[in-house]
């Protein structure tokens, strides 16, 4: 099995350095993966400007590793990303990345201009637009954070190169995938395909539970994992989490499109979970069951059954960062309120991603209220 679970309980340098190298020497090496010469490009999550303890992006530490290992070897270290909303030099020094860049001599790249991915043999969407860096690189090296996320589960390995993306262009797939998440998990792994990184190095060490990616809790779990396939890692860390793999709508996808090898089960991960990790308290999101909803009734399951975003007037500060991201300009001013038109939102659940106040929460639907009654 070519994933590696490591312990690392905190974020002392040396530590994580220690743990990183030790993953990716189970893997055979970090020559095994980036050569002298070649131009490294690094894809950690860095969803918005908050500061490494908030855990909402990945941590400053486990990123210096990697570029140093990849230093180490002679590889053009860049570490670059897209994030939706704040402007990227602000996030870069809000989390930590401007530092490791000037110690260690990398540069910083936005991504701003798209290329068409070209080899689109394996993808259900036959025009994806991501990064031009992506395809400039000769290597990508993934380094998603654990964490929870409202509308697809968890953000890990797989949905970390969601944010190859574009920026602006995000907020169009979210509208093309409407309220579906199969079809949203569909693009994930499109743009997971296509990004092809060599290396998934997860920051696991601190992470998020509860409603993700941004307002949920910070929880420590203790572990670095690393693997050349994001979809196995992804796997091993549900399994870790105790988190049944169907409730994860990107291993539903994989899974029908022969992804995953059909004899990989959560046993198969039983000799590379350290034995203090199996049984880890962990409080995911509570999804509903669009899956199970026929097709042509998505108008009806969108309007009546799917919870939906509800702004907590006494928390929200209209700061507007909701009605900038979300898809379908469904959020707007009102006698100076903001208020939601739920004719227009496919509940992709983008505005609470974004909203640092946690001033959107959630009125359960009438799937997910029968769904905990039965279960
Ligand atoms: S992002 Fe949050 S705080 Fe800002 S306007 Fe929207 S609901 Fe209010
Ligand atoms: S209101 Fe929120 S959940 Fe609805 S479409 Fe806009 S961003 Fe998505």
């Amino acid at each position: 099995m070519s994933v590696v679970i490591r312990e690392c309980d905190s974020y002392d340098p040396e530590s994580v350095y220690r743990a990183v190298e030790s993953a990716i020497g189970e893997l055979g090496g970090i020559r095994n993966f980036v050569k002298r010469g070649e131009r490294v490009l690094l894809k950690p999550n860095l969803l918005s400007a908050h500061e490494p303890s908030r855990n909402i992006t990945t941590n400053p530490e486990v990123v210096r590793a990697v570029a140093r290992l990849c230093k180490d070897v002679g590889a053009h270290v860049a570490i670059g990303d897209s994030p939706a909303l704040d402007s990227f030099q602000r996030v870069c020094v809000k989390t930590g990345m401007v530092g490791i860049a000037d110690e260690l001599n990398i540069d910083l790249v936005e991504f701003t201009h798209p290329a068409v991915v070209r080899d689109i043999s394996k993808n259900v969407f036959k025009r994806i637009e991501l990064a031009k860096q992506v395809f400039e690189a000769d290597k990508i090296i993934n380094i998603p954070k654990l964490k929870t996320h409202s509308q697809m589960l968890m953000t890990l390995g797989v949905k970390n190169n969601f944010g190859t993306v574009v920026k602006q262009a995000k907020a169009e797939w979210h509208s093309t995938a409407g309220t579906s998440r199969e079809l949203f998990a569909t693009l994930l792994l499109d743009i997971y395909l296509s990004v092809r990184p060599s290396l998934t190095i997860l920051d696991g060490i601190w992470g998020m539970e509860g409603m993700g990616p941004t307002n949920g809790v910070s929880k420590h779990i203790g572990i670095v994992a690393a693997s050349e396939h994001a979809i196995l890692l992804d796997l091993a860390v549900l399994t870790m989490l105790n988190i049944e793999w169907e409730r994860f709508p990107v291993f539903r996808q994989a899974k029908l499109r022969n992804l995953i090898d059909p004899s990989i089960e959560p046993s198969s991960f039983k000799g590379i979970i350290p034995d203090k990790f199996s049984k880890i308290p962990f409080s995911i999101p509570k999804l509903d069951s669009m899956n199970v909803i026929p097709k042509g009734l998505e108008a009806l399951t969108r309007k009546y059954l799917v919870s939906k975003p509800l702004i907590v007037k006494e928390l929200c500060e209209r700061c507007e960062r909701c009605r900038s991201i979300c898809p379908k300009g469904a959020i707007k001013r009102v006698r100076n309120e903001l208020t939601i038109d739920y004719d227009l939102c496919i509940r992709c659940y983008c505005c609470q991603e974004v909203c640092d106040r946690d001033a959107i929460r959630f009125k359960k639907g009438i799937f997910l209220k029968i769904t905990e009654r039965l279960f």
